[in-house]
């Protein structure tokens, strides 16, 4: 088990920087997902992390030890990527003793090891296969298997369920996150699918660019995201904004726009004084923090039209158009509103955001 500690890590290929200044503290024994949409540098990262690439500047620590110069296979990690990079000629069982093998343990030993992993993975009968006679799904566990009969220190697993099928990924998620408690074992998951960090993280670093934009558990990312690019990133059917002005009427500061004029909550009032805002700022809002009505509610509400309607499971979304935006809007199936009829949103304002229009920075 490891305590992993990112300090000022930088990843350059040649003048071009893939990872800025990475700070990430991942405690022993916890689950840390970094997740960001392709090319962000979470690969770089784990590469980084492993030894099979330069850390350009900074420090990576494992336990306060920094292991810029330790050769990779001292580093005592075991990394599972998306393709499964199993041996074809060799069957399951040989693919996950090898590299027991390779560092020359007695065969008993690694008999011993396999059959553990094997059970915990649910692959027994798989044993005598080779990779060719295996779904998808199981090639996935075979490489994980492999990964776990190291007991290594550390795990490092870069989008290894991404190309599976749904079923199976949302199935996978759950193992994967079990078998890290079951092991204890120190877990950085590299993910661009919000959902994967969101159900398996402790904590979740989510990269834009090669920087760092929050760190912080999923539900402290979701809840309270440090900026627009986070909090329309995280979630899904994604954030709604909506570009809005700033009006004082009767000592309350209200949202204005072409389709609404709402006050905000006291503490949102003391957090806009509190700070020098512009009178135009971004506000977001999730399509399940509004309930939508076909009567017009008594109290501050949206007025807009319905573009379209959506069965999504056992949920509506219904878009709606705004003077000048779309926004989604979640509801039951029961609603019955039709396309081009307006419809009126009352918004749970404990749960809408500001953010800074330049900046993207959240006000809250
Ligand atoms: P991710 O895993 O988040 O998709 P990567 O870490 O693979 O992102 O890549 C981050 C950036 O670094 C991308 O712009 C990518 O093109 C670039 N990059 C990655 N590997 C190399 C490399 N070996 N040489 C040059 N550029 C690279
Ligand atoms: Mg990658």
């Amino acid at each position: 088990m490891a305590k992993v500690s990112f300090r000022n890590v930088w990843k350059k290929y040649g003048d071009l920087p893939a990872v800025k200044d990475l700070n990430i503290e991942c405690p022993d024994g916890s689950f840390l997902s970094i997740l960001g949409p392709s090319g962000c540098g979470k690969s770089s990262t784990m590469r980084m992390v492993a030894g099979l690439e330069h850390i350009t500047a900074g420090q990576i620590l494992f336990d306060e030890r920094p292991i810029n110069n330790l050769a990779p296979k001292d580093r005592d990690v075991a990394m599972v990527f998306e393709n499964y990079a199993l041996y074809p000629h060799k069957s399951v069982f040989e693919n996950m003793a090898n590299p027991l093998k390779l560092r020359g343990q007695d065969p008993d030993r690694i008999k011993e090891r396999v059959t553990a992993a094997a059970n915990l993975l649910e692959i027994s009968e798989l044993l005598q296969r080779r990779p060719q006679e295996l779904s998808g799904g199981q090639k996935q566990r075979v490489a994980i298997g492999r990964a776990i009969v190291r007991e290594p220190n550390l795990f490092l697993f870069d989008e290894p369920i991404a190309h599976l099928d749904a079923k199976l990924r949302a199935h996978m998620r759950g193992e994967i996150k079990h078998l890290q408690r079951t092991l204890g074992t120190t877990m950085i998951y590299v993910t661009h699918d919000q959902l994967e960090a969101m159900s398996m993280a402790d904590q979740i670093a989510v990269m834009h660019e090669g920087e760092l934009q929050q760190l912080g558990t999923p539900r402290e990312v979701y809840n309270k995201p440090v900026n627009a690019w986070v909090a329309g990133f995280v979630g899904e059917p994604a954030m709604n904004f909506v570009d809005v002005g700033l009006q004082h009427k009767a000592d309350k500061i209200h949202f204005t726009h072409p389709n609404f004029s709402i006050a905000v909550t006291e503490e949102q009032q003391r957090l806009l004084t509190a700070g020098t805002w512009p009178n135009a700022l971004r506000m977001g809002i999730r399509p399940d923090a509004m309930s939508i009505s076909m009567t017009r509610p008594k109290g501050d509400h949206i007025t807009g039209k319905i573009f379209v309607t959506e069965l999504l499971g056992g949920d509506m979304i219904v878009d709606v158009d705004l003077e000048d935006s779309r926004i989604r809007v979640k509801t039951s199936t029961e609603f019955e509103g039709l396309e081009g009829e307006t419809c009126y949103m009352t918004v749970n304002r404990d749960k809408w955001h500001a953010f800074s229009k330049d900046t993207g920075s959240a006000v809250y």
